[in-house]
């Protein structure tokens, strides 16, 4: 049996499910981040009621801290976190590669770097990555790939989708949970040729979906949505399609629209620790002291915790005091909105209704003003 199941179409866009071990994922799908094994201040049963379906974790800081045979003796991230539902991990490379201070030497076998915790040598193998994913217990791993930063010599970028290849071909044969999917990711930046041969040779291997890598991570992004609008319908349809690393309002509509079906970012809980509400009217930075006497919530559409019963006045008055539940009240908020946001784009794939909602909500957006400084 599939694990995926298109259940709508529209465009290029689809609707869909990924039955896992711990449950369905209905997509399109947006995966809070959980880095740490937590989405940061909240409680898994608060993530849950928000309207995430999955989560995600990461294979880098969990494996440095508290360590995957320490959480694999707990019974697995899910008994260790208290959160049932299904869970993504990321491979560790994206943090391997992004924090380039601590990069020690790249090889066909391997990557070696110093943890960022406390500069101990350290090295991942697609064997490794495959091992933290399988003690950690998620219900979908991911593969270890080379994800260079913009603008690298074509070379590199080269060099990177060749390893990426075959890293994800021994990942392809190395250990998984029971029941674990495991997703390939191609590289090959917003290069036309060497972004298809990643994705020639990542979908022939046989994943059990399969990722861009590589994108969002600071290259031009008009670039970015046309090099994802060619490049998405590319990967296997019947496969899941995941974008990693967008979260943005306007970047889930224009990935949704091109064919994806999941998407993580830290941006919702990031802005919320700057003290920021992602909303219709833009982004609110509640240090303004604009906010000081506004009685409304934070958004008027919203009925998250936060807005059903808070003001923008006492939010910014938590916010501007360091108070806990500022930021936890945003937190709330921002997941929901984005939730939100990819709940109405997956009702509107099934009225065969995307393009109008996708206008819509792009043209609400244009209206709003600029983000406030901070
Ligand atoms: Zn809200």
């Amino acid at each position: 049996m599939s694990a995926f199941e298109v259940t709508a179409t529209d465009g290029a866009a689809r609707a869909g499910v990924i039955r896992t071990a711990h449950g369905d994922i209905p997509t399109p799908a947006f995966m809070p981040v959980g880095t740490k094994g937590t989405v940061k201040s909240l409680h898994p049963d608060e993530v849950r009621a928000l309207g995430a379906h999955v989560i995600l974790g990461n294979t880098y800081h969990l494996h440095f801290r508290p360590g995957e045979d320490t959480i694999a003796e707990l019974g697995g991230l899910h008994a260790f976190s208290g959160w049932d539902g299904p869970i993504l991990t990321d491979s560790g490379g994206f943090q391997v590669f992004s924090l380039r201070d601590t990069l020690l030497a790249v090889d066909d076998d391997g990557v070696t770097f110093r943890s960022v915790y406390d500069g101990t040598q350290e090295r991942f193998t697609p064997e490794v990555a495959a091992r933290i994913q399988a003690g950690l217990g998620s219900d979908i791993a991911m593969c270890l790939d080379i994800c260079p930063p913009p603008g690298v010599p074509r070379a590199e970028l080269e060099e990177a989708v060749r390893r990426t290849t075959l890293w994800a071909a021994r990942q392809l044969e190395a250990e998984r949970a029971p029941g674990q999917l495991v997703f390939g990711i191609a590289q090959g930046g917003t290069d036309p040729e060497l972004r298809r041969r990643s994705i020639d040779e990542i979908s022939a291997l046989g994943f059990d979906g399969n990722a861009l890598g590589g994108l969002s991570v600071g290259e031009d992004r008009e670039l970015m949505f046309e090099t994802v609008a060619w490049a998405a319908p590319l990967l296997p349809a019947r496969r899941p399609r995941y974008f990693m690393g967008i979260g943005d309002p306007e970047g889930i509509l224009r990935v949704i629209g091109a064919g994806i079906d999941m998407f993580d970012c830290v941006l919702p809980t990031r802005t919320a620790r700057t003290g920021s509400a992602l909303t219709w009217e833009g982004r609110l930075n509640l240090r303004n002291a604009r906010f000081a006497r506004d009685p409304r919530p934070l958004d008027e559409s919203c009925a998250c915790p936060a807005c059903e019963r808070f003001s923008r006045a006492y939010v910014r008055h938590l916010v501007t005091q360091d108070e806990l539940l500022g930021l936890r009240l945003l937190s709330l908020h921002n997941l929901r909105f984005l939730l939100d946001l990819t709940a109405g784009a997956r009702a509107a794939i099934a009225r065969g209704e995307l393009q109008a909602f996708t206008a819509e909500r792009l043209a609400r957006l244009a209206a709003a003003p600029k983000e406030e400084a901070s």
